[in-house]
C-alpha cells in the first residue's frame, strides 16, 4: 500500500469501507482515481506553482478561489475539497476523471489536480464571467434576444459534443454554466455526471440532492439518466434564460410540480420569449425521451434562430 502516494491509500481505505457497508466494490473507480493522482502524472499540479487569490464561488466540497498558474503564465480557478472524509474526496476526484476526458470551447477547461497535505484542489480555466444564473438575474443588463439566444447555442454545442461521447450531465441549469470572453458559455459543474454505457444508466447515490425541478420524469421516477434527460433539462434552461433567471415552477413546491406535469402542464412562456423558443422548450418537454430533439437538431435549430433574431435585430 505505501507504494502509492498518500492519496491512493486513502482511496484502498475508502475501498474497504465500502465493502464493510455492503456496497458494490468501487475497485474500478479506485483505479480510475490513481490514474488522476499518481507521481508524475500529467495532471499532477505543484503547490509551488499556484498563487492563491480572491475567493470567487462556494462549491459542494469547499471554497472556490481566483489563482495564478506560473507555469501557464495564465489565471486560473482553484476549486478546493475541504473535507478531509474519504468518500468526499473521492466524489471530488470523480468530477476531475470525467473533466479530463473532454475539451471543448464550450466545456469548461480541466487544467489538472493539485494535493495538498489537508486539501485537493481541482485547477480549471478561470472563467471571468461568473456564473449563467447571476448573469441572468442581473437586471441592469437588459440584453438583446439574440444575445441571449448565441449564449443558449453555446450550451447546446457543449451538449451536443458531451452526448456524442455519451455523457450524461444530470445536472445542467443556468447556475453550473460559467461565462467567459465575449460572453462565451461554458458548461461546468460535472459533479454528478457519468459516462454511459449500453445505452442507459442508472441512477447511482451522490452526495448533492437532486435538482428536482430541473430533472426529468423518467430520471426522477425510474432512475433512467440519459442524453434525452439532458434534453430536458436544457429546456428549463431555455426557461431560466428568458425569465432572467427566475426559479422554474414559481410559487409550486417540488412535489407539486412533478404532480402538474404528470398531468400534461408545462412551463408557460416567460414574456417576450421569442415563439421558435417556446416551440423547441415544448419539444425538450416531450413526456417520452425519444420524441424530445437531441442535442445535434437543437443545436442547428437554434443556430438558425439566432441568425434571425439578428438579422432583425431583436
Ligand atoms: P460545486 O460543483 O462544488 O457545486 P461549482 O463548480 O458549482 O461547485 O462552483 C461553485 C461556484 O464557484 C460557481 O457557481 C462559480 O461562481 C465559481 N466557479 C466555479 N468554477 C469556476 C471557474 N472555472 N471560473 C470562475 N468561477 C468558477
Amino acid at each position: 500500500l505505501y507504494m502509492f502516494n498518500k492519496q491512493g491509500f486513502l482511496s484502498i481505505r475508502c475501498l474497504l469501507e465500502h465493502q464493510q457497508a455492503e456496497k458494490q466494490p468501487l475497485i474500478g473507480e479506485f483505479y480510475l482515481i490513481r490514474a488522476i493522482t499518481r507521481e508524475g502524472d500529467k495532471w499532477e499540479i505543484t503547490e509551488k506553482d499556484l498563487d492563491i487569490m480572491d475567493r470567487i464561488g462556494k462549491g459542494n466540497f469547499g471554497y472556490v478561489y481566483k489563482g495564478y498558474m506560473r507555469s501557464r503564465g495564465s489565471h486560473v480557478a482553484i476549486k478546493m475539497c475541504k473535507s478531509d472524509a474519504l468518500t468526499d474526496q473521492d466524489e471530488f476526484l470523480r468530477e476531475a476523471e470525467i473533466l479530463k476526458q473532454y475539451r471543448h470551447h464550450n466545456i469548461v477547461e480541466f487544467i489538472g489536480v493539485s494535493q495538498q497535505a489537508e486539501s485537493i484542489y481541482i485547477i480549471m480555466e478561470l472563467m471571468s464571467g461568473g456564473d449563467f444564473l447571476t448573469f441572468l438575474r442581473n437586471k441592469s443588463i437588459r440584453e438583446k434576444k439574440y444575445i441571449l439566444s448565441n449564449m443558449i447555442l453555446d450550451v447546446a454545442g457543449g451538449m451536443d459534443y458531451l452526448s456524442s461521447k455519451d455523457c450524461v450531465h444530470r445536472d445542467l441549469a443556468a447556475r453550473n454554466c460559467l461565462i467567459g470572453e465575449g460572453k462565451c458559455v461554458k458548461i461546468s459543474d460535472f459533479g454528478m455526471s457519468r459516462q454511459l454505457s449500453e445505452g442507459e444508466y442508472q441512477m447511482s447515490t451522490v452526495n448533492k440532492p437532486l435538482p428536482i425541478k430541473w430533472t426529468a420524469p423518467e430520471a426522477l421516477h425510474k432512475g433512467l439518466y440519459t442524453c434525452q434527460s439532458d434534453v430536458w433539462s436544457y429546456g428549463i434552461l431555455l426557461w431560466e434564460t428568458f425569465s432572467s433567471g427566475s426559479t422554474p415552477y414559481p410559487g409550486m413546491d417540488s412535489k407539486t410540480a412533478i404532480e402538474k406535469l404528470e398531468t400534461g402542464y408545462r412551463l408557460p412562456a416567460p414574456s417576450g420569449t421569442p415563439q421558435p423558443i417556446y416551440a423547441m422548450m415544448l419539444q425538450c418537454w416531450e413526456y417520452n425521451p425519444q420524441t424530445r430533439p437531441r442535442f445535434s437538431e437543437i443545436h442547428s435549430t437554434l443556430k438558425s434562430i439566432s441568425h434571425d433574431l439578428r438579422a432583425k435585430n431583436i
